[in-house]
């Protein structure tokens, strides 16, 4: 059981439980649940996988690996931080981003004029290292490379959701840099998932399992003695027109004697579960109208091709919306295995391009991705019947 990751009390109330496909290594638990802290009202989800499953999962997850290839997306948000710390920061401060996968951040940051940078990830290779405008290390949260330790400001982009150990992370960030350590964080906004759905609960994910509002973000920080510079809601768009907000905070420490004490004083921040209640309210009528959508559109379908085994698939499998003995293969141009096993039974996993072979009917199993993917199959000139599921504002 997960204690609250914030103020670490046990007293917590069940909110919501999602149903997920187990298949590892994609999925390492059947559930999710959705808890709300008792004391300091803060939102979080037990998925009863410890922390070093996690770790194992990050560190062998190729997703994250150096790439040339960014997205103008992913340069427009990276070049929007960068803007962020230039109010801050000189070009000569040394950076450290934590967690930086593939350092689309350092890349534009070093393209800026800064020249102390370091990112460190969990996938990276020592190999990669001579060729880049930064120095990249392999290591984790709980396990930072010494050399981290001059910096003056730790970058962590979408880290604090999936860390199973929130306390964990902050006396690492106390220990190991100096008593005066700048922090740029940014995190999902819980208090806006409800306003911003693209598929049905796809912020209570198996990776996703801290939901922070911008006020416990601060309380979190502000409590272990960070003075919050700035913090923004804000959205970014990691895929076309599919937006998730964030929150933007930039934090220093302080640890005088006159901040410790506020520190200690601090109020538990306001509660957010009425926010939190009704993304769940919305998704469940989403997820209700693409449960019948599917069962009307498979009622003459034998055998089909699932594509994109994302978090909306592994719920549709967990609640037997997509048949499993329906299941010719499945395609998702991310996984890179060549089988999976459902129902006690091998199936294939195929990449898009083998799809020329195969006529049945696909059924894109994702919102989220669903444009690239039909793109995807224009571009390969398939005759498939393609199935896609209804969008949120449909
Ligand atoms: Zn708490």
């Amino acid at each position: 059981m997960r204690d609250c990751p914030i103020c670490n009390s046990q007293r917590r109330e069940l909110l919501n439980t999602q149903k997920i496909f187990k298949l590892p290594p994609i999925s390492l638990s059947d559930q999710i649940q959705i808890y709300e802290c008792q004391s300091c009202h803060f939102i979080f989800s037990d998925t009863l996988v410890e922390q070093s499953a996690y770790d194992n999962y990050y560190q062998s997850s190729t997703k994250y690996l150096f790439k040339n290839d960014f997205s103008e997306l992913e340069i427009k948000r990276a070049k929007q931080i960068v803007d962020l710390i230039d109010k801050y920061f000189s070009l000569e401060t040394r950076i450290v981003e934590i967690g930086s996968g593939s350092a689309c951040l350092m890349f534009c940051l070093a393209a800026r004029g800064y020249k102390n940078l370091m990112a460190v990830d969990p996938s990276y290779d020592s190999s990669d290292i001579d060729k880049l405008p930064f120095k990249a290390l392999p290591g984790l949260i709980g396990n930072l490379p010494k050399a981290v330790a001059d910096a003056e400001l730790v970058i962590y982009v979408h880290v604090l959701e999936h860390l199973f150990d929130l306390k964990l992370f902050m006396n690492e960030l106390k220990q190991t840099f100096s008593s005066n350590i700048a922090v740029y964080i940014e995190v999902p906004d819980a208090t806006r998932y409800c306003d911003y759905i693209e598929s049905p609960f796809q912020d209570f994910n198996f990776e996703h399992i801290n939901h922070f509002s911008p006020e416990a973000l601060q309380f979190f920080f502000e409590r272990n003695c960070f003075k919050n510079l700035e913090t923004s809601q804000d959205n970014i768009e990691p895929v076309k027109q599919k937006f998730v907000p964030v929150i933007s905070a930039f934090f220093q420490r302080f640890a005088n004697k006159d901040f410790l004490k506020i520190a200690a004083d601090l109020p538990y921040p306001v509660a957010y579960k009425k926010e939190i209640d009704l993304y769940a309210k919305r998704s469940l009528e989403y997820f209700i109208r693409i449960k019948s959508f599917i069962n009307k559109e498979l009622l003459n379908v034998d055998q089909l091709i699932v594509w994109g085994l994302g978090q909306l698939c592994l719920k549709l499998l967990a609640e037997d919306i997509i048949p499993q003995e329906k299941i010719f293969a499945i395609t998702d141009s991310a996984f890179n295995s060549s089988v999976v096993r459902l129902l006690n039974k091998n199936i294939n996993l195929l990449k898009p391009c083998d799809l020329i072979n195969h006529d049945h009917t696909i059924l894109i199993a994702t919102t989220i991705s669903q444009v690239p993917i039909l793109k995807c199959i224009s571009d390969l000139s398939l005759k498939n019947k393609v199935i896609t599921l209804p969008n949120y504002l449909d």
